[in-house]
């Protein structure tokens, strides 16, 4: 499957459609979620062009994963959701219903979030 260069984390990266900035530096964006779920609902994307997390893995650079995992943390702390706890979820593919089709990682936080289970099993 080829990168979708129109989807819309791509236009947001480029500026074409706003979003609430939380955290920004070379390899990474972070906004707030726009159907937000939880007080706390943070989105976090590379700035490369990266399907998923299966590419991101394959593809990224070193320096790319690392900021993206630093970004992850950093984003929590200055949300204030370390303190207390947060959620990173990242969907991945049909199975998991991912419906943005650039790598990004759901960071909930600010209530309690409860058990995480499939929603049923076999
Ligand atoms: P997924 O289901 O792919 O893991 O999550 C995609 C997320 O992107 C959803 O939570 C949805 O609310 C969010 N989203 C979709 N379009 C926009 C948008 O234009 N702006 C922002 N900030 N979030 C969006």
């Amino acid at each position: 499957m080829a990168y979708d260069n129109d989807n819309i984390f791509a236009c947001i990266l480029r500026r074409e459609i706003p979003a609430e900035k939380v955290y920004e530096d070379e390899h990474v964006l972070a906004f707030h979620d726009i159907g937000k779920l939880a007080p706390v609902h943070v989105l976090v994307i590379p700035k490369g062009a990266y399907i998923s997390i299966d590419d991101f893995s394959e593809r990224a650079s070193d320096a790319e994963l690392v900021a993206y995992v630093r970004a992850v943390g950093r984003v929590a702390r200055k949300l204030g959701v370390a303190k207390t706890g947060y959620r990173v979820v990242t969907n991945c593919g049909t199975d998991a219903n991912q419906e943005v089709s650039h790598f990004h990682s759901h960071i909930f936080g600010g209530r309690k979030l409860g058990g995480v289970r499939p929603p049923h099993s076999g």
